[in-house]
């Protein structure tokens, strides 16, 4: 049984995560539960799931959230606030594994400090390994705890590797539904709208991140969670644009035979596939049947980084490392922030995202830290919304 800590729990990952535990009961328990602001769903999943603990981020909803529970007095839990709420949630000795799923950069101090504590993490947080995987990797390998990927294509890439020597792997192959604008101009992007960047056309998922998947810098957020996940360099990872969403990603080893993992969009299975790990839980989707569409038609196409992009910047933010991950990563977050309160134009996302990077003047960055990350971050997020005017 895994004893988990779900950070993020009222989220795409972390309500489709309680929908797993949900469905197997006897194979998981919850310990906590964490959140932004949504203290009505949590309400409802602390009924449901009775964990220990649980944190909202924001202090004046988890003040509402202890009155709200004041008045049902069967319920027995601890509820904190801020980043110290969601650190201690990950930390509850009752927990062994935390599923990390907040999103942006907010997750990676809790993670952090999960790993320092020994806790195995499933990992859907790509922000927290883009921004401090130089510091939490060598964590993990340190402390010998396992970290799942839960991102589809990284657990794709994770299960393609299984069994296979390191030094057998060449090239990874990375997919992509290409997002909504596949095929735009720069000029049809200038007046898209954010309903329109928010109509995902194959994963239904939280709002930055398909955002981030309109302007193709989830993939490049993804191209360095690879590089970190499988210590492979991001030159050696290529993006294969795959709008039926089919084949979760490849490998290419050293022979020349190219392993995929395939399936239907649906985190359910990726989610399933770190938890249960070594195991595997029993079927919750319908069945993959490659005769009827989209299964039967598949295919790949490169992505045109004259229109976005944003890829080739992650791709030489993951070249140059040191800071320049956090540094695209903060102003990427406060500008799709931004875009999503419809304050901004779809372009200026990656306008301001570029600006903010390459102003950015890396300081000795030979040996840094989480707060040195923490820092980068903060400073890059405030200079986006300064030349956004915010
Ligand atoms: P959502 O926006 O749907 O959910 C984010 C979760 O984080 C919510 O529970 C939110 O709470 C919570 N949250 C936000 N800020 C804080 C904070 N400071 N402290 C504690 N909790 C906080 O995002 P997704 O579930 O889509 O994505 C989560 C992460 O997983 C992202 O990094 C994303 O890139 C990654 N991912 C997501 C996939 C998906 O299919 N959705 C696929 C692969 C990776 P509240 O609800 O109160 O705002």
């Amino acid at each position: 049984m895994r004893r988990l800590a779900v950070l993020g729990s009222t989220g795409s990952i972390g309500t489709q995560t309680l929908e797993v535990v949900r469905r197997n009961p006897s194979d998981f328990e919850v310990v906590s539960l964490t959140c932004g602001s949504n203290i009505d769903l949590l309400f409802e999943q602390i009924t449901e799931f009775s964990p220990l603990a649980v944190s909202v981020y924001d202090e004046d909803k988890a003040i509402e959230l202890k009155n709200r529970l004041k008045t049902h007095p069967q319920i027995s839990v601890d509820v904190y606030y801020g980043e110290q709420g969601d650190v201690t949630c990950a930390l509850l000795p009752e927990a062994d594994t935390v599923l990390g799923a907040i999103v942006g950069v907010a997750g990676l101090k809790p993670v952090y400090e999960a790993v320092k504590a020994g806790k195995d993490i499933a990992l859907a947080n790509k922000e927290t390994l883009v921004a401090g995987g130089d510091i939490i990797m060598p964590l993990v390998k340190q402390t010998g705890v396992s970290l799942l990927p839960v991102d589809s294509e990284h657990c794709a890439i994770w299960q393609c590797l299984w069994g296979e020597r390191k030094d057998n792997l060449d090239r990874i192959l990375i997919t992509a539904s290409g997002g909504p604008f596949r095929g735009y101009s720069r000029e049809q992007l200038a007046d898209v709208t954010v309903e329109r960047a928010l109509a995902h056309p194959t994963w239904k998922m939280g709002g930055k991140i398909t955002i981030d998947s309109s302007t193709m810098m989830n993939k490049g957020l993804e191209v360095i969670e690879a590089s970190h996940l499988f210590d492979i360099s991001v030159d050696k990872i290529d993006v294969v644009v795959h709008p039926q969403s089919v084949v979760h990603s490849m490998i290419r080893l050293k022979d020349g035979s190219v392993l995929a993992q395939m399936g239907k969009p649906s985190m359910i299975l990726p989610i399933m596939v770190a938890l249960y790990y070594p195991d595997r839980g029993q079927m919750l989707l319908e069945e993959f049947d490659p005769f009827t569409a989209p299964c039967n038609c598949l295919t790949f196409e490169r992505c045109d980084t004259g229109v976005f992009g944003l890829l080739d910047l992650a791709y030489d933010a993951g070249r140059k490392k040191g800071l320049l991950p956090s540094v695209m990563n903060a102003a990427n977050e406060a500008a799709v922030g931004a875009f999503l309160e419809g304050k901004i134009a779809f372009l200026d996302i990656e306008n301001t995202v570029r600006k903010v990077y390459e102003e950015y003047e890396p300081r000795n960055t030979k040996e840094f830290g989480i707060d040195d990350v923490l820092g980068a971050s903060a400073e890059a997020f405030a200079r986006a919304k300064e030349l956004l005017g915010l």
